[in-house]
């Protein structure tokens, strides 16, 4: 039961962080998740759909209908007119209404004839006199009036118009055996297509409303597909933040932006991976530096008062190396508080007007005592008055590694090849070549990181903390300067730098 508490309370501790963490990086703004936006946008579009197909399945249907009926009216409307025309058959005996009703049936539409002045003449049920509405015409005075207006306006043509709920085909006709002239009114009704419509419409409505359930399951379910990839990746993303560089992001199965998304989220994690293992090979590195020095100068010192106090020759020999270990040990702190001041941007770039070649001749002269202690020889062409924009202490610092470099890995013939040389009219290039063991093509990557070391052991003539390159790289980028290194193994290397001119 205690157990299960603690479980619980340690599950919502996590989720709290969490919380906090997002507040932290999502700032004021309030956002809603991919898989409700992708879900709303699924279903607004369904719905879109759902709506043009229904409105346009009613529009279309209505009006195809209407084309049907007004070709249907004016055809049969057109052959009544003949028969009418023609005479009464003898058939009928001489029942005009009996003769219209046969024709009204057997095409299947509504038959009137009016007088020019309105008068309805068939049907002459007596029921039908001066009637307001009639089965199938709830607007019959509106009818005739519509009818009787547009015979006036197309003076004796036959006429073809959408009535009251009708499509109205109109002539002027000669009754055979009267001779005067009365208006035709041969009607086919809407209303067919009002109840097939409106069965459409229900049956729209219930398909959108089946298609629209369907929609929003399949909007869910792929928004779920899509997001879940993202989902995952950011459960993996949190272990890696905790340190757990094992965990492998995974875009495979979702398409090429998130294959390449897990690709790069992949490669972040292999370099913090990297640069976790480097770190604590550094601290490893480090410790083991500042520890040597200070070993030694503990044990000088103990010399110094024990037994070469009295002795000056000596004791001034011991106190000398109390004094260089002194001095590589403050190297040693100031490169590291050098990068990483640069790095946090605590390092404030001064940029300015610099004559390189001067400042290059200025960096050799430091390393004039190599020439006269040791036996270095360094080869230099430097041309004239080259000026670039920079800041002088940095871009100092790293041409200085640079040297220091090659003075460190050159072979035994104890050369460094330095130049600084017109390249175009709008760069110069500085190089330093060292004849050394040259770098493997697999260590190239790495030598320019941070802590980086080869694994071979080497000793230095000038002082080497494993972060004079990274020093290098990081005040060459900040400038914006190119630079690199060509080497070959077993011939050695050379590492180049390109100003521009001003
Ligand atoms: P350090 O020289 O103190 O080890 P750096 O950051 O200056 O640290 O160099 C990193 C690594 O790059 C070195 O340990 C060495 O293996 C390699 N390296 C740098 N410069 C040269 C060079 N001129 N020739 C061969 N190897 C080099």
């Amino acid at each position: 039961m205690d157990g299960k508490q603690n479980k619980n309370a340690s599950k919502g501790t996590k989720g709290e962080n969490r919380q906090r963490r997002r507040r932290k990086y999502r700032g004021a703004q309030s956002h809603v998740s991919v898989y409700f936006l992708l879900w709303t946008i699924f279903s607004a579009f369904i719905l879109l759909v759902v709506l043009l197909f229904g409105f346009t399945q009613r529009f279309i249907m209505s009006q195809s209908y209407k084309n049907e009926a007004s070709k249907d009216v004016s055809a049969k409307g057109a052959q009544i007119e003949a028969d009418i025309e023609r005479g009464l058959p003898a058939i009928f005996n001489g029942n005009v209404s009996a003769y219209l009703r046969v024709l009204s049936q057997q095409h299947g539409v509504q038959i009137f004839l009016f007088s020019q002045d309105g008068n309805l003449l068939f049907p002459t049920e007596p029921n039908l006199d001066g009637i307001e509405e009639w089965e199938g015409y709830p607007d019959f005075k509106k009818e005739v009036r519509l009818l009787l207006e547009k015979m006036q306006k197309s003076k004796g043509e036959t006429v073809l118009y959408e009535g009251y709920g009708t499509y109205v085909y109109g002539a002027e006709v000669r009754l055979y055996n009267t001779g005067s002239t009365i208006y035709l009114y041969v009607g086919q009704s809407l209303s067919l297509m009002e109840t097939v419509s409106s069965e459409m419409t229900i049956r729209t409505t219930l398909i959108a409303i089946f298609t629209f359930i369907l929609g929003f399951a399949i909007a869910s379910a792929v928004a779920g597909w899509m997001t879940k990839p993202l989902s995952e990746m950011t459960e993996k993303a949190h272990l890696l933040a905790q340190g757990d560089f094992s965990v492998d992001f995974r875009g495979n199965d979702y398409g090429l932006e998130l294959v390449e998304l897990a690709d790069t989220l992949n490669f972040a994690r292999d370099e913090l991976s990297k640069t976790d293992k480097m770190q604590k090979e550094l601290i490893a590195n480090v410790s083991h530096d500042f520890k040597t020095p200070l070993t030694m100068i503990k044990a000088y010192a103990s010399m110094i008062i024990e037994i070469s106090g009295d002795n000056p020759a000596k004791r001034n020999k011991h106190a000398q190396v109390i004094v260089d270990e002194a001095d590589r040990l403050s190297s040693l702190v100031s490169d590291v508080l050098d990068l990483s001041k640069i790095r946090s941007g605590l390092s404030e770039f001064k940029t300015q007007a610099v004559d390189m070649s001067a400042k290059l001749e200025e960096i050799i002269d430091r390393f004039a005592y190599l020439k006269e202690t040791q036996g270095y020889h360094f080869e230099v062409t430097i041309e004239k008055g080259l000026y670039t924009y920079a800041d002088e202490v940095k871009i100092e610092q790293a041409l200085y590694n640079l040297i220091g470099n090659a003075v460190n890995y050159t072979g035994e013939d104890k050369k460094v090849f330095i130049s600084l040389e017109k390249q175009s009219k709008s760069s110069f290039r500085f190089a330093v070549r060292d004849t050394g063991k040259g770098i493997k093509e697999e260590e190239l990557a790495d030598i320019w990181n941070r802590y980086y070391r080869s694994s071979e052991t080497h000793k230095r003539p000038v002082q080497g903390t494993g972060l004079g390159l990274s020093i290098v790289k990081t005040v060459l980028q900040i400038h914006g300067f190119e630079f690199g290194v060509n080497s070959e193994v077993g011939k050695g290397s050379t590492f180049y730098v390109e100003f521009p001119c001003i």
